[in-house]
């Protein structure tokens, strides 16, 4: 097997439990690893602490499946990590979250569940996955085997992403049906009451953001009555969610109009199912746009939700990122009603909740409102953060009254 050397010092992270090695941690290398393959981790006086997969081409040159010298991680290690992914999940829901009708639900969260760079979403028990380093890419084989046994109606590949480009991986058989039957065009899942129809193949990241779940429902105990306007509304997500807690109406807004037409959908199905039915619009515009022409037009809304794409990848971009929250956060209180909610999401990685809460807190400064913080939101339970590896924690909500 060959083996990668860590400078001196290097090995705490390592010891500390963090997966990721940086090209700047390794003294040198033993053999030639191929893409993908595993290698042992050393300190720099040869002790071995563990495996992890090699990355030649990124920043990020060897992620961590393992932290023992006797546990090698060949392909049943990784079979038995995809198990325990799911078992936790079953234990949080009650029963093996893939047979469970209408469930959507994140099986796999990558690092945090022991596979970097693996996510596996199961939409009512298909399972869509995304490979994107290229350990992942090298088990595809052993997860997709782990999720058929399971009880899998069909794996769907969504690996079609621009960070395996860091990774020197090509964009070649990243797409379409893995093992079982080809899904559904449209797959019907709920939370609570509300229906979503989900596209796997055109739709973002694996079909859904099924992250928001927790700060959908939150933010739905706010709507009754309110005059509601769903900022990058994607499918609709925060506007059902709105509509269902009883919104007196309900404006979506994307940019994007493939997403619209699926939001519509999702409506229909949501009054179908007996929700009162509420006035909504389906408007397809950019949002920093259209928050200034609500403005000049003098309209107020009593909730208002900004749940954006991320602004930032890196550290590096934040502070550009910084002024395009601030701006759209500015706008948005402005528009809001005395008593007026606003829910406002951050997805960038590099975004701190400090960090997050001081761009707040300057857009409310010059808004000239007095805004007070009534909640926090953060992705849902089936995304979770290893204590080790606090970059897995990316969302970041903060629930506002002004
Ligand atoms: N809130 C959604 C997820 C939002 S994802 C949910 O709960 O499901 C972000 C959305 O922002 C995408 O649908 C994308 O099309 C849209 N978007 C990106 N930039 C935009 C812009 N400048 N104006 C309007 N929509 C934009």
């Amino acid at each position: 097997m060959d083996r990668v050397f860590l400078k001196k010092g290097r090995e705490r992270s390592v010891e500390r439990r963090h997966p990721w090695i940086f090209s700047g941690g390794v003294e040198r290398v033993e053999g030639t690893p191929a893409i993908g393959s595993t290698v042992g981790v050393c300190t720099s006086n040869g002790t071995l602490l563990g495996y992890g997969s090699w990355s030649p081409l990124s920043q990020i040159r060897v992620r961590m499946l393992s932290y023992s010298a006797d546990a090698f991680p060949d392909g049943a290690y990784v079979r038995r990590l995809v198990q325990a992914a799911i078992g936790r999940r079953a234990a949080v829901g009650g029963g093996s979250p893939l047979l469970e009708a209408y469930r959507g639900v994140r099986l796999v969260h990558g690092e945090s569940d022991g596979l970097p760079g693996v996510v596996v979403d199961s939409y009512d028990g298909w399972c869509v996955v995304q490979c994107a380093s290229a350990g992942a890419e090298h088990f595809r084989g052993d997860i997709v085997s782990a999720l058929t046994e399971a009880g899998a109606k069909g794996v769907f590949n969504r690996s079609d992403v621009d960070s395996r480009k860091r990774e020197g991986l090509s964009q070649e058989d990243t797409f379409g049906v893995l093992s079982g039957e080809e899904p559904p065009g449209l797959i019907e899942i709920r939370e609570g009451k509300i229906r979503y129809l989900v596209d796997v193949r055109k739709g973002h990241k694996t079909g859904f953001y099924l992250d928001q779940r927790e700060a959908r429902t939150q933010v739905g105990e706010y709507a009754s009555g309110r005059e509601t306007l769903n900022c990058f509304s994607y499918t609709g997500g925060f506007g059902l969610a709105c509509a269902a807690g009883g919104a007196k109406s309900v404006v979506n807004l994307d940019l994007s109009n493939s997403a619209l037409q699926l939001a519509e959908r999702n409506f229909e199905l949501l009054f179908e199912s007996g929700v009162p039915e509420c006035p909504v619009e389906f408007c397809c515009a950019d949002v920093f746009k259209q928050l200034r022409l609500y403005r000049d037009q003098g309209r107020r809304f009593g909730l208002i939700v900004l749940d954006p794409p991320k602004f930032a990848d890196t550290k590096a971009q934040l502070l550009k990122a910084a002024r395009g929250y601030k701006d759209i956060n500015l706008l948005a209180m402005k528009l809001l009603e005395p008593g007026g909610i606003l829910a406002s999401f951050s997805c960038s990685g590099a975004m701190t909740p400090e960090f997050f809460d001081t761009i707040c807190r300057e857009a409310a400064c010059d808004a000239k409102r007095d805004i007070q913080i009534i909640g926090r939101t953060r992705q849902a339970a089936d995304h979770p953060t290893a204590l080790s590896f606090p970059e897995g924690e990316y969302l970041n909500g903060l629930l506002l009254r002004a």
